[in-house]
């Protein structure tokens, strides 16, 4: 599932920026955008911070990657976020031409990669990446969990 040994630790600097953007107030989803094994993105929520609720880990990471390498598609890059992919950005996925797509833990109430839509096996989905799921599922599950624990 995991080739070699880089994919965990880019996924640990996807729980670095969700465990940073926990501590600011907002949901800790972290994301980064590798190309030829270099971080060109990395983000997490600002829906709060920006007052917009297209702030998602993964939208800000596609925009900084396709600012930084100057093109709207991100044929050779891979997508690291900590949980599944929302309906918005699996199809921000998608318009990116994303390779590969690695996310943590599973989001039933929210997600479309796996729940929801699965938005990557609908018809009207014209390029899918590949999907690794569960990769620093419990990391990513637990920093989640005490977020809204610590919110009720
Ligand atoms: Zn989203």
């Amino acid at each position: 599932m995991i080739r070699g040994l880089k994919a965990p630790s880019f996924m640990d600097l996807a729980l670095l920026a969700a465990e940073n953007a926990g501590k600011a107030g907002e949901v800790p989803i972290g994301c980064v955008v590798v190309r030829n094994d270099e971080v060109i993105a990395t983000a997490a929520n600002r829906t709060l911070t920006d007052r917009d609720p297209t702030g998602h880990a993964e939208i800000v990471a596609l925009r900084e990657a396709a600012r930084k390498i100057g093109s709207e598609r991100l044929v050779d890059c891979d997508l690291y976020v900590t949980l599944e992919p929302c309906t918005m950005c699996a199809g921000a996925i998608s318009f990116a031409r994303v390779r590969r797509l690695y996310y943590g833990a599973a989001d039933p109430k929210g997600g479309a990669v796996e729940s929801g839509v699965r938005f990557f096996t609908s018809p009207t989905c014209h390029h899918a990446p590949d999907v690794y799921s569960g990769v620093g599922e419990s990391e990513a599950a637990r920093l989640l969990k005490e977020f809204f624990r610590e919110r009720r």
